[in-house]
């Protein structure tokens, strides 16, 4: 939906065909129990630049803005807490270390250093090393490894530590938390996704007299002497194509085309993270102390209160990113558990349902080396976008939007 707006907005006429129903893909509108959920909780930085440029062109004016703009405030239960100030950045997070509370001074020294010395290297590290290697490196304490470096780690690349690339951390702490002020902000939706983006884009693609068709999955991709034909409910034939399915799901559309193998031998090398998001509904006076919370030593990573967040009292959203022990468990013990962990921390009562949402592929694993394709491929007028395509972030929403963009300002300019 990026690249349609990207070319909408000059003016070339776009078509989109989305398989399902709900625009949105894996960042999409889900509903329960008559309630609207997300398929996956979903949290933007302020770092994110292109993804809210994105976001603030699609939405008129006269709409609320919809995603809730927050100073960093990490709050990591049993006793983390650490927010930035309102001062020039570093001073910012300078402030943030020194105030923060539930770490000793020697643990916050540690952290600063780790900071300085990334920054004296430009954020860079030796290729293939682990996040897990290079906080050892830096001798850093188990306990800001537990309340900030893994959790940023886990939620971020979807990647456990021990597994996780540290040059892709450390393009993210170089824009978030040692970027301008308001890099590191949080920002929190408002309302589900599909509504956020995908559904205002549309509209704008419409607007400029392109299509966006739901239910039509392509079933083939053939280039011609002369552009492609595209069947989807009949044949059509584009100028140009830009793929944007996720990358297991590349090889059915491109898989006869010879020139692309490369593209796909790297697609087949990567290995895939899954997503748990678990929503509770309690009876509706229940609220959290912050819209956000954090929790350590248990199932439940962050805890989202959507009453606060989203006008759904007493709903809470629970993450749980990358690989572990939760996998084992059926959906019916996994809820029970992740409310028993919540009502022990918030005392909170028994919730009236549950629903969880397993993405088992819910993105590439963010592993060290791991080589992603470019946006540009050997067939002139084909190009590939999606957040699994070369770039410095994980596979996040912004890895997708910039990626969308690209492709589009290719064609634009008839570079593709
Ligand atoms: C549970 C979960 C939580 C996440 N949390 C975060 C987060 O907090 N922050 C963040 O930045 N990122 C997060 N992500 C990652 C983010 O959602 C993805 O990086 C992003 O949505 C990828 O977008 P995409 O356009 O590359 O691919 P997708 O979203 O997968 O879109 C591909 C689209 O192609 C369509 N399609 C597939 N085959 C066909 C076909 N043959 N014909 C027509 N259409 C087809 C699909 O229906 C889909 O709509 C999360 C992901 C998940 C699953």
């Amino acid at each position: 939906m990026a690249a349609a707006v990207e070319l909408a907005t000059k003016n070339v006429p776009v078509t989109v065909f989305e398989a399902a129903q709900t625009l949105g893909g894996r960042a999409r509108r889900v509903v329960s129990h008559g309630a609207k959920l997300d398929n996956g909780l979903h949290i933007l930085i302020g770092a994110y630049s292109e993804t809210s440029r994105m976001i603030r062109h699609v939405r008129s004016a006269d709409q609320p803005q919809d995603l809730l703009r927050l100073p960093l405030q990490l709050q990591v239960e049993p006793s983390f807490r650490m927010r930035t100030w309102p001062l020039p950045a570093p001073l910012h997070v300078g402030a943030a270390l020194l105030f923060a509370s539930g770490l000793n001074w020697p643990e916050k020294m540690a952290t600063a250093r780790f900071m300085r010395n990334m920054g004296s290297r430009n954020f860079r590290c030796e290729a293939g090393t682990t996040v897990a290697t290079l906080l050892r490196e830096h001798r850093q304490p188990q306990s800001i490894i537990e309340y900030l470096w893994y959790p940023l780690c886990v939620s971020a690349l979807n990647t456990n530590p021990e597994q996780a690339d540290a040059q892709v951390f450390l393009n993210v702490l170089r824009d978030s938390l040692a970027g301008p002020r308001g890099s590191s902000d949080l920002l929190l939706p408002q309302v589900d996704f599909s509504a956020l983006f995908p559904e205002p884009a549309a509209e704008l693609v419409r607007g400029r007299g392109g299509q966006v068709r739901l239910g039509e999955t392509v079933t083939s991709l053939q280039a011609r002497d002369k552009g492609f034909d595209i069947t989807a409910t009949s044949t059509e034939r584009f100028s140009d194509v830009i793929v944007a399915v996720a990358p297991h799901r590349l090889a059915h559309i491109v898989g006869h085309i010879p020139q692309l193998a490369p593209q796909l031998d790297l697609v087949r090398q990567f290995e895939y993270q899954p997503i748990y998001s678990v929503f509770l509904q309690y009876p509706q006076p229940v609220t959290l102390p912050a819209p956000m919370i954090g929790m350590r030593d248990s199932l439940v990573q962050w805890v989202f209160d959507r009453g606060t967040l989203c006008g759904q009292p007493g709903m809470m959203g629970v993450v749980i990113s990358a690989s572990g022990p939760h996998q084992s468990l059926t959906r019916d013990d996994l809820a029970d558990q992740v409310h028993r962990q919540l009502a022990e921390r918030f005392s909170l009562p028994e919730p009236e349902w549950t629903q969880v949402i397993a993405e088992k592929r819910a993105t590439f694993a963010c592993s060290p080396d791991l080589r992603r394709p470019a946006n540009v491929t050997p067939v002139a007028g084909l190009l590939l976008a999606g957040d699994y395509t070369e770039s410095p972030y994980p596979a996040t929403l912004e890895a997708a939007v910039r990626s969308g963009s690209q492709c589009a300002r290719l064609i634009a300019e008839g570079c593709a």
